[in-house]
C-alpha cells in the first residue's frame, strides 16, 4: 500500500478529491495545502497512519464535535476483495438502502484491501481561538462538557482534562479539573461563538486568564502547551515502556445519563486492578470528543512494571478494564478500533444475528478467510 500515495484528482467544485489509500497523514496535506484545501483529520496517529488504516478502522480525528469520525468525510469508496471491486457512487448523501460504504468502513481488512477513496474536503480555517477554563470539581467541569455539547455552538475543541492529567500536562495545579475550548471557520470570526462557550463556562463556575490586551481570549498560552502534550505523548509512551512502566489507555463512549455510574466503576476497578497485580497505580480521564447525547471518555493508566512481567500484567489490567467497560454500558472502543485485542469484547457488544452476518459476509467475500484472519470478529470462533 505505500506505493498507493497520490492524490488522483481534485474536484474543486464539489470540493473533494480521488485520493490512493496508503498515504500517510502529512503527505495528505501537504499535497492538498497548494489548493488551499485540507481534510483536516488530525487523529493523535496522524505521522504514521495513513487514510486506509483511518477508513478500515473508523478513525476519529482532533474534531470533538459534528466532523469527528473519518466515516463523515467519505463521498465514494473502492475495495478489492478476492470476489471483485466494490465501488460506491459519489454522492453526498444517499437514502437508498443499507450502506454499502458503511459495510466497508470499519471493516479492518476482513472484506478487501480499500485502495482509494473520494473524500469530502474543507477549505483551510484561517480563524481561530482556544481557551483553557478551570473548575473546581470534576463532576462540574462535565456538566459544562454536557452544556457544551448539547449548546449547537459545536467546539471544534471541547477536551475535558482531569486534574492529574491537566496537571501532568502542564496545564493546571493538580486540582483543578480544565476543559479545553477552541473553535475554527474558514469564513468568519469565531469570536462570537467562544464568547458564547465562555458564558456557560462562567455561568457553572468556570475561571481563565485572560491575556493582557486580548480580552476575546484567543490562542490561551495554557491550551497550546495542553496541545503540545498531548501531540507528544504517544512518543513518551514508548520511552515510559522502555523504562519499565506500563502505561495504557482506555477510550470508550457512553451516554451522559450512564457517564456518572460508569465513570465510578471504571476508575474503581482500574485503581483496584493496579493494586492487585502492579502494587499501585494511577488512572486519569478526558474526554476526546463530545456528542450531544454522551461524551467519549479516554482513560489512562500508568503503573510501575515488574521486570519480565509486564506483558503479563497489562494482559490482566486490561482484560478486567476492558470487560468492565462493555459490562457498565460504554462501548470497547470509540476509535481505535478492534484488532485482536479488542475482539472478544466486540463480539459482547454485537447482536447474535449481527454476528452472523458479518461472518457470513467474510466467508461470502473471501471464501478461505485468508485476509486478516483473527481480526475483528476472530476466525477461532468462526
Ligand atoms: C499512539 C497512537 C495514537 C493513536 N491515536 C488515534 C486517534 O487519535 N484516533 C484514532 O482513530 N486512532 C488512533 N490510533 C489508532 C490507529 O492509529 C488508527 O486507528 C489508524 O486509523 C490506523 O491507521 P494505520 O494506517 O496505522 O493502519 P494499521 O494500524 O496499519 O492497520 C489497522 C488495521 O486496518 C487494516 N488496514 C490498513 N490499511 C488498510 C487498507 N488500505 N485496506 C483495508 N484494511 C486496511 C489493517 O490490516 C489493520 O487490521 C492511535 C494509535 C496509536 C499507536
Amino acid at each position: 500500500m505505500q506505493n498507493f500515495k497520490q492524490i488522483l484528482a481534485i474536484d474543486p467544485v464539489s470540493r473533494s478529491a480521488r485520493i490512493q489509500a496508503g498515504i500517510y497523514g502529512p503527505d495528505l496535506e501537504k499535497q492538498l495545502k497548494p489548493h488551499g484545501l485540507t481534510l483536516r483529520h488530525y487523529p493523535q496517529s496522524f505521522e504514521y497512519s495513513t487514510l486506509g488504516g483511518w477508513l478500515a478502522t473508523r478513525s476519529g480525528g482532533h474534531f470533538a464535535t459534528v466532523y469527528t469520525h473519518i466515516d463523515d468525510f467519505v463521498e465514494s469508496i473502492r475495495m478489492i476483495t478476492p470476489q471483485g471491486i466494490m465501488e460506491t457512487r459519489r454522492l453526498p448523501a444517499s437514502g437508498a438502502g443499507p450502506s454499502e460504504e458503511r459495510l466497508i468502513l470499519g471493516s479492518e481488512g476482513i472484506f478487501g484491501i480499500i485502495t482509494e477513496a473520494w473524500m469530502r474536503l474543507q477549505t483551510i480555517p484561517q480563524y481561530k481561538a482556544t481557551q483553557a477554563v478551570k473548575f473546581k470539581s470534576f463532576e462540574q467541569a462535565v456538566e459544562v462538557a454536557r452544556a457544551l455539547a448539547q449548546s449547537g455552538l459545536n467546539p471544534s475543541n471541547a477536551r475535558l482534562v482531569d486534574a492529574l492529567e491537566a496537571f501532568g500536562s502542564g496545564l493546571g495545579d493538580g486540582a483543578s479539573t480544565v476543559i479545553i475550548v477552541g473553535f475554527e471557520s474558514a469564513n468568519h470570526s469565531v469570536d462570537n461563538l467562544m464568547q458564547e462557550a465562555l458564558q456557560i463556562c462562567h455561568n457553572n463556575g468556570g475561571t481563565w486568564q485572560v491575556k493582557t490586551g486580548n480580552k476575546s481570549a484567543q490562542n490561551d498560552e495554557n491550551a497550546e502547551a495542553w496541545k503540545k502534550s498531548f501531540l507528544h505523548a504517544p512518543y513518551l509512551r514508548d520511552e515510559m515502556m522502555k523504562l519499565g512502566i506500563i502505561m495504557e489507555t482506555f477510550e470508550t463512549a457512553t451516554t451522559w445519563d450512564n457517564f456518572p455510574l460508569f465513570h465510578q466503576k471504571i476508575t474503581e476497578i482500574a485503581k483496584q486492578a493496579l493494586k492487585d497485580i502492579c502494587g499501585a497505580g494511577s488512572i486519569t480521564c478526558r474526554f476526546t470528543h463530545l456528542y450531544p447525547d454522551g461524551p467519549a471518555p479516554y482513560y489512562t493508566i500508568i503503573a510501575r512494571g515488574q521486570a519480565g512481567q509486564e506483558l503479563a500484567q497489562w494482559d490482566k489490567i486490561k482484560a478486567l478494564v476492558s470487560q468492565a467497560i462493555v459490562d457498565y454500558g460504554g462501548t470497547i472502543t470509540h476509535h481505535h478500533a478492534v484488532g485482536k485485542d479488542h475482539q472478544p469484547y466486540y463480539a459482547q457488544q454485537m447482536s447474535a444475528p449481527f454476528d452472523k452476518i458479518l461472518r457470513n459476509l467474510k466467508t461470502t467475500l473471501d471464501p478461505h478467510w485468508i485476509l486478516n484472519p483473527d481480526v475483528l470478529i476472530g476466525k477461532l470462533s468462526n
